[in-house]
């Protein structure tokens, strides 16, 4: 009873920790990031109260490009900055100090799948392209960015988003998985927070022309939200990045999506507008990528195992949170296998085939190996452990040791890993067979075990009778409480 109020102090202090600048490490740069109506340029302002470095650097090599007119405040007086290539020079010289640079947008084209691009009233753009910041900054280091926007105006961004203050929009960004991609958006939007177990998802619709539905493109977006936590109850991180941005055209409602590493997690969603809700319910792209979130970066050969988990986990997903039935997802499944099975040629292992996907398009090969793989792990440790044990609950293990650290996995490393933790061998002896194998995965027997019945090449009867029909129900059963 007595503990109440020390809980009430400790959490406002939390709050207050969070809210002041000392949420960052003490010396750490303080940006101020100014952008104006027309997105033409960012005014960046880099103060440094302790150390100033020798040097700021950025990470894209054409970040030059945008840069203008770089100078350095100190109380003696302001010096224009020298660049070498991407490094921009800083004279020796006694702290407090500030770095003030342009970003000149004007140059930026309306390319989506670029780098940098711009539409009416938004700009997106790799924050390597145009974030000069002190180089080696420590893995723990934090430093805080406050960008002022005009009324109206909100930023995206893969870091901590510690709030909004007027038109103050603040994050912390520490330095994650550097080298990967990751996506500012400024304009004319804002950012919701989608609170669930576990986390949330900062949510942000980009303007688009025609404007989009924005009420239906929420409760599409809280679908796919309310799928991705019926895998084990949470978000498996807790902060997510969701950008969805209407490009307008396209043969499917989402005609791109992609989980992006850089400075935090993200999912990004390219969609056409234009299309009617029911298009969107009914799509898989926006629970595979959310899926993708359940596994940690998994190094580009070893793309089975990382396509594998989300290609399962996009129909799985789906029937438990009622976007589909059973019925619908078990065929779903079959037919991707089927495809798969046609698209595996002989004389080529599931490693060879994984490592060349993009050159020879052979995804229904590497991405439906993978989900079989997926499945063939799910029932064998259901089996072995009547149910208590599952690729839900090996997954969610691994998320709570594991998925935070800032690396990439190889695919015999997490699946080894996912053994010592459910403390099977079900992973590795699943890798060992199949890695080196131009065959695809063998389903026979566990379709006879769970009555899966191939009627056709893209429909299974479910026969409730089988000996292990009650896994293929419990695949599928939404968690009590979704
Ligand atoms: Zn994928």
């Amino acid at each position: 009873m007595f503990d109440q109020p020390f809980r009430q102090v400790a959490a406002l202090w939390i709050v207050f920790w969070l809210l002041a600048p000392s949420a960052t490490v003490a010396g750490a740069p303080h940006y101020t990031v100014t952008a104006d109506a027309r997105l033409e340029h960012l005014d960046v302002r880099a103060c440094f109260e302790a150390t100033v470095p020798r040097r700021l650097t950025a990470r894209d090599a054409h970040a030059p490009d945008l840069l203008r007119a770089a100078t350095l405040h100190t109380s003696a007086g302001v010096i224009a900055l020298q660049r070498q290539g991407t490094l921009l020079m800083l004279p020796r010289t006694d702290a407090p100090a500030c770095v003030q640079y342009r970003v000149d947008l004007n140059g930026i084209g309306r390319h989506w799948r670029s780098d940098s691009w711009r539409a009416r009233d938004v700009i997106v753009i790799d924050p390597a392209l145009w974030l000069w910041y002190p180089g080696g900054v420590g893995e723990d280091e934090r430093w805080r960015i406050d960008f002022e926007l005009p009324p109206g105006y909100d930023v995206s961004a893969p870091w901590q988003r510690v709030g909004r203050n007027g038109d103050t929009v603040t994050y912390v960004v520490r330095e994650r998985m550097p080298g990967w991609e990751a996506r500012t958006a400024i304009g004319r939007f804002s950012v919701e927070s989608i609170e669930l177990p576990g986390g949330r998802l900062r949510y942000a619709l980009l303007p688009g022309e025609p404007a989009a539905d924005a009420a239906a493109l929420r409760r599409w977006v809280g679908s796919g939200a309310r799928a991705l936590v019926s895998a084990y109850g949470r978000l498996p991180v807790a902060d997510v990045q969701l950008l969805v941005v209407p490009i307008g055209h396209g043969r499917e409602p989402v005609p791109w999506g992609e989980v992006q590493r850089g400075g935090g997690n993200a999912v990004h969603l390219y969609i056409d507008q234009r299309r009617p809700a029911s298009e969107f319910m009914a799509d898989w792209v926006l629970v595979h990528e959310l899926s993708h979130l359940l596994h940690p970066v998994i190094d580009a050969s070893d793309r089975w195992l990382s396509e594998g988990i989300a290609s399962y986990y996009q129909n799985v997903l789906r029937a438990r949170a009622g976007l589909r039935s059973a019925q619908w997802s078990w065929d779903a499944l079959h037919g991707g296998f089927e495809r798969g099975m046609r698209g595996t040629p002989r004389g080529r292992s599931l490693a060879e085939v994984s490592e060349t996907m993009m050159r020879d398009h052979s995804y229904m090969r590497v991405y439906w190996s993978g989900a079989a793989i997926a499945l063939l792990a799910d029932v064998e440790l259901r089996r072995r452990t009547a149910g208590v044990q599952s690729l839900d609950t090996a997954l969610a293990a691994f998320g709570a040791c594991c998925l935070s650290a800032d690396r990439s996995w190889s695919a015999s490393e997490l699946m080894q890993q996912l053994d010592r933790l459910t403390e099977t061998t079900v992973f590795m002896t699943l890798y060992r067979k199949y890695i080196d194998s131009d065959e695809f995965p063998e389903l026979d027997d566990l379709y006879t075990a769970l009555g899966l019945q191939p009627v056709s090449t893209t429909r299974l009867r479910l026969d409730p009778t089988a000996p292990e029909a009650a896994i293929c129900a419990a695949i599928m059963a939404a968690p009590e409480d979704l």
